[in-house]
């Protein structure tokens, strides 16, 4: 019968390369400083709804990702590694969105996709950090949810069971369809590239037949829930924190360490 999977996929600045130009003088991100790169947990998520797809026949994986169209390079490398079919959710409408909006966009554009069984994300994205995002998106489209999932233990017709990395061991959990999962990266390491997948696809762009643009009208999102408009976040202040050398106190592992920490919290009114 086959499954139909979606995974959400975001393209992030990646965060372990930061050098002294990451950040503007008016305290915004450089993202011309740093490359983007294919948020690492989103990476585990493809590879999991990839062998899903293997393991059911007739499965399709239909990968999504909003962003700006140099978001294209997230979508082109899931068809590299054996995506089915990508869309690029893209609107200037969608700037500025914090998670909610993010959210109810990827809600909108997963029932575009018609029916599915499994939506697939990654726990956390390395730039926002949140990791609300999958949770949020199973809230709107009213489906079950397991996070922090490291592996599908099994896959059936109508369920499956996965299990949950939890502080101090693991969880097993069973869920009908739909179900929204959220992948850490504790699970199979993501396949390479193909080369003839690759060949096929290097060349295409954001609006050709393979990799089509989704706006606020073809995915059928309101406009007032989309982007700064639908996004009650609001940053006052960006601080860029810089910690010199001598801001660093090395405490003892003992309770006098501990104590002595406590008191200097509580002298220099960190704390009470
Ligand atoms: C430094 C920084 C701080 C921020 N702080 C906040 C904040 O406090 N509150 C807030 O609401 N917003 C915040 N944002 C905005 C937030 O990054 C965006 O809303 C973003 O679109 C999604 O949140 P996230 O990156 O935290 O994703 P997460 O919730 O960490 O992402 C989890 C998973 O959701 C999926 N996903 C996330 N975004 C997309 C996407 N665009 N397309 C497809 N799949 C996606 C991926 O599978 C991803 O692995 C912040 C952004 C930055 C850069």
């Amino acid at each position: 019968m086959g499954l139909n999977l979606v995974v959400l996929v975001k393209q992030v600045p990646d965060t372990q390369n930061v050098t002294g130009e990451a950040m503007k003088e008016d305290g915004t991100v450089n993202r011309g400083a740093l490359p983007a790169i294919f948020n690492p947990e989103d990476l585990y998520a493809l590879e999991a709804a990839l062998r899903v797809k293997e393991s059911v026949p007739g499965s399709k994986v239909h990968v999504l990702t909003m962003g700006p169209p140099s978001a294209e390079q997230v979508l082109k490398e899931s068809l590299y590694r054996g995506a089915d079919s990508v869309a690029l959710i893209t609107d200037r409408k969608f700037a500025g969105a914090d998670t909610l909006a993010t959210s109810y966009a990827l809600k909108c554009a997963i029932e575009k996709t018609g029916k599915y069984d499994i939506v697939f994300c990654g726990r956390q994205a390395i730039d926002g950090d949140t990791a609300q995002v999958g949770p949020q998106t199973a809230e709107k489209l009213g489906i079950n949810q397991i996070t922090c999932v490291d592996h599908i233990e099994q896959i059936d017709d109508d369920s499956l069971i996965a299990r949950r990395s939890i502080e101090g061991g693991y969880e097993i959990v069973k869920s009908s369809y739909p179900v929204l999962v959220t992948m850490t990266d504790e699970g199979h390491v993501p396949r390479t590239s193909s080369a003839i997948k690759v060949m096929t696809y290097k060349n295409k762009k954001a609006g050709d037949p393979e990799i089509p643009l989704w706006s606020i009208e073809h995915i059928g999102a309101d406009f007032e829930a989309c982007g700064l408009k639908g996004s009650p976040t609001k940053v006052k202040q960006i601080e860029s924190v810089v910690l010199k050398a001598q801001e660093l106190q090395m405490i003892e592992n003992s309770d006098e360490g501990l104590n002595n920490l406590m008191h200097s919290l509580i002298t220099d009114h960190t704390l009470g």
